[in-house]
């Protein structure tokens, strides 16, 4: 078996509902994609959702999805994933949502000729947990109603932004747990918007709250200040922006100051490095969370049966896809009272609509 081609195109994707985070509003993404087809009419998808929190533009994010899908993929057995992922992570250091792309894309193939769904070529650990929505930062009463439409549409955990205002932010997080009582688990993220007394004082409201863990409370740069936070804080605190790949796993996790590493594929590099931060996770006695960018069915799915072959996942918030207004696949998985199941087909399950 042989890939004869790779085909690569970007599409803009109007969100259905635009949102506002700490620092920016978004309200369309650039998604880029490819097929890769082989000789035996077989095609791996891919999908790769750039982020500025890695410095990938689209533009390189294109650039390197179609000269690499062309230079290191065409002409090779797919079979040899684990030497033609390592060519990728060696040829494309800045471009990691690009490389995923491709990763997945190999592990779709792989999986689709042996006939089994990715996480059990992985190895099945897991299934069935519920994956998180995101609410952006909104007044009180607009949090309250899109909360309750969350729950109307069967979500259970809802993860809600913070980072503008402290006092602000709590009212909100006050409102919500009144609103719903103990049914529903909340976490929140504030991007980088607190100062480490906000993220102290947060925490010691979080019991109160009934809050599940505070996701990058601080910059990503300072993790010597969240290291002089009480030890007690750790557990409870989830890296995002603090942790993009191996290197930072590793860096974070001897005495680590966050309790939970957030693993995206679109900061890693893909399925293959996402697992090995799992792993590091597992060893350091961390837990994982799987999240995301806006990002189509096809990146999502490849992140689901990378969470659920891991040990250490715990959480998942796999929302991405639920807000594009359309997309260029189907199928990978579905949401079933909140939680997501992944679909009994060869491959990541996705095809092209
Ligand atoms: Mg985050």
């Amino acid at each position: 078996m042989k890939i004869v081609r790779a085909e690569t195109f970007a599409q803009e994707l109007p969100l259905a509902r635009p949102y506002e985070i700490a620092f920016k509003r978004v309200d369309r993404v650039t998604l880029h994609f490819v097929q890769l087809v082989t000789s035996s009419r077989l095609v791996g998808l891919g999908a790769a959702a750039p982020t500025d929190i890695t410095g990938e533009s689209s533009e390189a994010c294109a650039q390197a999805l179609s000269d690499m899908g062309h230079d290191l993929l065409t002409g090779k057995d797919p079979r040899h994933l684990p030497a033609l992922v390592r060519a990728l992570r060696h040829h494309m250091p800045r471009t990691p949502a690009a490389r995923a792309a491709l990763d997945m894309a190999l592990y779709d193939l792989v999986a689709q000729r042996a006939g089994v769904p990715v996480v059990d070529l992985l190895g099945r650990r897991r299934s069935g947990l519920a994956t998180s929505i995101t609410i952006g930062i909104l007044p009180v009463d607009e949090t309250l109603a899109e909360a309750d439409e969350c729950v109307g549409r069967g979500f259970r955990v809802l993860k809600i932004k913070l980072g503008h205002d402290f006092a602000q932010d709590l009212a909100r997080l006050r409102a919500l747990r009144r609103q719903h009582g103990p049914q529903i688990r909340i976490r929140v993220d504030a991007n980088q918007g607190y100062t480490s007394a906000e993220a102290q004082a947060l925490h010691a409201q979080a019991e109160a709250l009934g809050l599940e863990f505070i996701e990058q409370p601080l910059p990503a740069g300072a993790v010597d200040q969240m290291r002089s936070l009480p030890d007690e804080c750790a557990p409870l605190m989830a890296a995002d922006e603090s942790l993009h790949d191996e290197s930072d796993a590793l860096a974070l996790a001897h005495a680590s100051p966050f309790g939970i590493y957030n693993i995206k594929l679109m900061k890693c590099g893909g399925i293959t490095s996402g697992l090995a931060i799992a792993d590091m996770a597992a060893w350091a006695n961390l837990h994982c969370m799987w999240g995301c960018m806006d990002e189509s069915v096809i990146s999502i799915a490849a992140a689901l049966h990378a969470a659920y072959a891991s040990p250490a996942t715990r959480y998942l918030d796999l929302d991405g896809s639920f807000d594009l207004s359309r997309d260029v696949a189907t199928g990978g998985f579905c949401l079933r009272d909140g939680r997501l199941e992944l679909l009994n087909k060869p491959g990541l399950g996705v095809t092209m609509i």
